[in-house]
């Protein structure tokens, strides 16, 4: 059996929720901490669930990569972290080089437990910068300042160079409220200045029931139109790519040898070990999701716990395999596109029905093609960059539509 050797561990605190947020975290207060103080029980009876969660899962294939994502994990304390990877690691065990991430929050982190989640295994860590504008921050609702912000970058840039750390991302949000040109510009400048060796770049999404949605129900939020929102992409390919970065997913740059390794497996429909409260597994290529309330994960884990003894743990076989739609949309954002012909096995088309269907995907796509926003390489379709990937929505759009009118046939 080809098991998963790729796992996410979730941890769902923050300290306050950010106003554009819609995950399922838990806010502990801007004081909060993993080892003691405001918070800290909360965080222990968590990792215990965490631990049997993990407990529970065969022991399968060492892993080749870790992501400790949340919520803001940078809140547990570097022997909470080191504990964590020790378990998955006395369970799984981890092979030679293994890529192992922490997901870091500015103004949550000092040196001291910098170095703590390094000796405890880290070797790659994406911080949450969002931008450099302290008014900007404000208008978020995150808790860091541009100064702590660049405090952390400082700290994490010393532990790079000095190779302690294998690779870092800096995380930024565009297309916010009132952004322009000139003011994004600058957050670029700013960002290549510091020279991390990923870059992560997200678009703002307005999210039901966030104070940003809220506020835009009221008219009060003043978001870049299409063409602005065109240009702030374009500058940023431009920009980036002249800065030595390859755009190697729709939001993603990095310099040659720091693309995310853990974010491939996602992105390449591999399977993955998923822990935690809310947390996604796949494991062989069926996708299913835990509990997203910490009652509901509770109760979860005694189910299974009590299914493991009468030796009939069914988490595995009664999930979904991953849609064909969903391997596309996935694959897609990638630089490297999608194959159709490899996605396809999993509906058993024969040669014939491949040609016919491929051909009928041309007639949707007929017009981004003509413009050439998507190349076509034997069986791979890519997006061209900037042009097809700033336009990435209507194109999967077009996509879907494929999809559907696909399975239309099929069920006539
Ligand atoms: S820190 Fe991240 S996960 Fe936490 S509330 Fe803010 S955006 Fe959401």
């Amino acid at each position: 059996m080809n098991y998963p050797q790729s796992a996410y561990l979730h941890i769902p605190f923050c300290h306050r929720r950010c106003f554009y947020c819609d995950f399922p975290v838990v806010p502990l207060g801007d004081s909060a901490r993993g080892d003691h103080g405001p918070g800290s029980n909360s965080i222990k009876s968590y990792l215990d669930m965490l631990f049997r969660d993990i407990s529970l899962t065969p022991k399968g294939f060492p892993l080749a990569t870790i992501y400790i994502g949340g919520g803001t994990p940078s809140l547990l304390s570097s022997s909470q972290v080191g504990n964590l990877l020790d378990h998955l690691r006395s369970h799984f065990g981890f092979q030679y080089g293994a890529e192992i991430t922490l997901e870091i929050d500015p103004a949550s982190f000092d040196k001291v437990s910098l170095e703590g989640f390094l000796d405890a295994g880290i070797n790659r860590l994406s911080l949450g910068a969002q931008s450099f504008d302290d008014v900007v921050l404000n208008e978020l609702g995150r808790r860091h300042s541009s100064r702590d912000l660049l405090e952390a970058c400082d700290l994490i840039q010393d532990s790079f160079k000095s190779g302690r750390l294998f690779s870092w991302s800096l995380d930024l949000i565009k297309n916010l409220p009132c952004q322009n040109l000139v003011s994004w510009k600058r957050q670029l400048l700013k960002a290549i200045s510091i020279s991390p060796p990923h870059l992560s770049i997200y678009d703002l999404s307005i999210e039901k029931g966030t104070v940003f949605a809220w506020k835009m129900s009221r008219g009060e939020l003043s978001l870049p139109n299409h063409d602005l929102s065109f240009d702030i992409s374009r500058i940023t390919s431009q920009m980036l790519k002249e800065a030595g970065f390859a755009r190697y997913e729709i939001s993603n740059y990095a310099l040659p040898g720091h693309a995310s390794r853990h974010n491939r497996v996602y992105w390449s429909g591999a399977s993955w070990w998923g822990f935690g409260q809310g947390a996604t597994a796949c494991p062989w290529g069926k996708r299913f999701s835990r509990p997203r309330t910490r009652d509901l994960y509770k109760e979860w884990l005694v189910k299974q716990e009590l299914a493991l003894k009468k030796n009939s743990l069914d988490s595995i076989e009664k999930v979904q395999a991953i849609p064909f739609e969903d391997l596309l949309i996935v694959g897609l954002r990638r630089r490297e596109g999608v194959n159709i012909k490899d996605l396809s096995r999993v509906l058993g088309w024969d040669n014939n029905q491949l040609k016919l269907n491929i051909n009928l995907l041309k007639m949707f796509w007929e017009y981004p093609l003509e413009k050439g926003w998507i190349k076509q390489n034997g069986w791979r379709f890519y997006l061209t960059d900037p042009e097809g990937m700033e336009i990435s929505n209507q194109i999967l759009v077009q996509m879907l539509r494929w999809c559907e009118a696909l399975n239309c046939s099929s069920s006539d």
